[in-house]
């Protein structure tokens, strides 16, 4: 059998340096666990329109429709800012979510006890949460039709839409119910069903998939504005949440701000299975290119190396690597190794990118 494919596009900025840490682990991998990836690398977003005069070539989209998942560092910068919009690094990143048709945005909210300070909420709210949102990502209101400003009578309306077709909202309850079997075989559907047609059909179509295909996983609805409050209120009642594009949008950043700093926070986007019963991947920080600490050694590579650890939970069902790779990286901020968007106002000092790349290399060397 073929080792699995891997496309790694480190992008801008921090991109290359955070990805350096994630080409240790996949090294380490390989040495230590005899777990071998077919990796090739690639340019994307302001690097790839210096050599090419476009954010994503051709030849790596094609490439990127091939391998088993891609991981992306980040993409954009000033240098860039006031090149056109067709060629904006951000739109190599468009592309490679439109083109591989990646529906179901997952953002984990996961809180490190040796963080749990960082948070704005209670220490015992958020203590070992660990939740993932699902979010639709191609549908919905941002691209229903009618949309636009038009003029009635004497004065502009702003219209937007919410569309959801039965086939789009299968397809992402599907990615919720799968994901949930990896978990705690728990899923928390979000909508209005109360007040929009659309949340009434989301309703029933993600309750028909759950008794047709998923029995085995335990499904409860909840109107989205309760879902915020609850969010806040007890995160850990949660496992997997579901839910649109505008909710999701809304939902997952405010849970992921129950986690504290932006450069812990992985995400993936999935698409259809492939023909080997995977989905199609994308996985990435939720972070920039932090042009304001680029090139110094200062950046989080955590959450670059955690957008690892779900591909090799979801696209390589290595769960135990993944957890290996997961409890690594809750070991050393256990043991108080921080960088330096980490350190809190006492301050303190803080490791390199390399430094926790090392720090997390020693602590997946001790769990052998
Ligand atoms: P940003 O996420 O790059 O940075 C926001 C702040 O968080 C900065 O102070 C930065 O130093 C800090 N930060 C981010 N990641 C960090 C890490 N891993 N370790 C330590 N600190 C970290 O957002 P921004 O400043 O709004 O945008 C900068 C550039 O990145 C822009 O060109 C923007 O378009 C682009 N961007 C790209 C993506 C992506 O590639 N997915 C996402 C957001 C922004």
């Amino acid at each position: 059998m073929s080792n699995p494919s891997l496309l790694i596009l480190p992008g801008d900025g921090i991109g290359p340096e955070v990805m350096a840490e994630v080409r240790r682990i996949i090294d380490w991998m390989a040495a230590r666990r005899g777990i071998v990836f077919d990796v090739s690398e690639d340019l994307v977003g302001g690097c790839a329109y210096d050599k090419y005069g476009t954010p994503l070539h051709d030849k790596t989209m094609a490439k990127a429709q091939e391998v088993d998942a891609v991981l992306l560092g980040a993409v954009g910068g000033p240098k860039y800012d006031s090149l056109p919009f067709a060629v904006k690094p951000e739109r190599g990143l468009l592309r490679l979510r439109k083109e591989m048709d990646l529906y179901a945005n997952l953002r984990p909210a996961q809180c490190f006890d040796a963080l749990a300070d960082f948070s704005s909420l209670k220490k015992d709210v958020v203590a070992g949460l660990d939740i993932m949102i699902v979010r639709e990502l191609t549908g919905g209101v941002y691209f229903g039709e009618p949309r636009g400003i038009f003029t009635e009578g004497n004065e502009r309306v702003g219209i937007n839409t919410q569309r959801y077709s039965e086939s789009e909202i299968a397809r992402v309850s599907r990615s919720a119910f799968e994901m949930a079997r990896k978990r705690r075989n728990k899923v928390c559907s979000m909508e209005k069903a109360n007040v929009m047609e659309s949340g009434v059909l989301w309703r029933e179509v993600v309750q028909k998939i759950r008794d047709e295909e998923y029995p085995d996983v335990e499904l409860s609805h909840m109107y989205a504005d309760n879902g915020a409050m609850q969010l806040v209120r007890w995160p850990k009642q949660f496992d997997v949440i579901v839910t649109d594009n505008l909710f999701g949008d809304i939902l997952s950043d405010c849970a992921a701000m129950l986690t504290g700093s932006l450069g812990m926070l992985p995400s993936a986007s999935l698409g259809a299975p492939m023909k080997n019963g995977r989905p199609k991947a994308l996985y990435e920080p939720v972070h920039g290119s932090a042009p304001d600490i680029a090139g110094q050694g200062k950046a989080n590579p955590i959450a670059c190396i955690l957008s690892f650890a779900m591909a090799l939970r979801y696209s390589f069902d290595m769960g135990a690597e993944a957890d290996r790779v997961e409890k690594a990286v809750e070991k050393v901020l256990a043991d108080g190794v921080r960088t330096a968007d980490l350190m809190g106002p006492e301050g303190g000092s803080p490791v390199s990118t390399t430094g926790m790349g090392d720090a997390i290399l020693a602590a997946l060397d001790a769990s052998l």
